[in-house]
């Protein structure tokens, strides 16, 4: 059974209209936002604040992102329906989850193995059937490739090459990309001679992106 009171649902739409007001302008996002239950992406503790913009610690030192994020990332990779998306980081599995909403086929890989073992039966169990995978996203997933569409949700020292191999011509990929204190997200266009397009959109705040090997 899945928990969705009145409560939380209004504090929902509470959230929506505040993603709105800071700018977010894709309806397809805000739909998306306005149906997918965070509360139940949050350790229980945290679920009075669920609805807050803020990221909350999710275990194993990692963070669900703050949902202003999650709107501009999910909007800034432009999503058509049935496109099919590579996400880096599964995390709670929250961002999976929202692309799933709009409608596309989401693949998420993610680096600790306590946090893909509890998502990956999360996501089914609340109707998200995306494609989880364990592992270091430097990599991608090369057995689905190419993607339309590759988003990273950790803050990246570089721009992975073998990522950008994944990427279909004209796709788009979103990545925050770690530029002193903070992340800077960038967009970056394939183009149809393999060249890229690189555009900034302001700076935000993320967990590092991991490097090391797998535990
Ligand atoms: N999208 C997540 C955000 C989680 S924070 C959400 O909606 O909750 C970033 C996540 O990226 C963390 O779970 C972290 O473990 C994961 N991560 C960091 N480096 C990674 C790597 N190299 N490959 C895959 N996942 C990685």
């Amino acid at each position: 059974m899945i928990r969705d009171s009145h409560k939380q649902q209004g504090n929902r739409r509470k959230l929506v209209k505040l993603l709105e007001e800071k700018g977010i302008k894709d309806k397809h996002v805000l739909d998306a936002i306005g149906k997918v239950p965070r509360h139940l992406f949050l350790n229980s503790a945290f679920e009075e604040q669920a609805y807050e913009d803020r990221p909350f610690a999710i275990g194993a030192g990692q963070t669900i992102s703050q949902p202003f994020t999650v709107a501009t990332q999910s909007e800034l990779l432009q999503v058509k329906k049935g496109m099919k998306v590579l996400e880096i980081g599964t995390g709670s599995g929250y961002q999976a989850a929202v692309l799933y909403a709009m409608g596309v086929k989401v693949f998420t890989v993610e680096r600790i193995k306590e946090l893909y073992d509890k998502t990956s039966k999360l996501l089914p169990k609340l109707g998200y059937r995306a494609k989880c995978f364990y592992g270091d996203g430097n990599l991608g997933v090369p057995t689905w490739a190419p993607y339309d569409r590759i988003i990273i949700t950790a803050g990246a020292p570089i721009i992975p090459e073998g990522l950008l191999d994944q990427l279909k011509v004209g796709g788009i990929m979103v990545i925050p990309v770690t530029e002193g204190d903070v992340e800077t997200m960038k967009t970056i266009t394939k183009l149809e001679d393999g060249s890229t397009k690189t555009q900034d959109h302001g700076t935000f705040r993320f967990v590092p992106m991991l490097e090391d090997k797998l535990d």
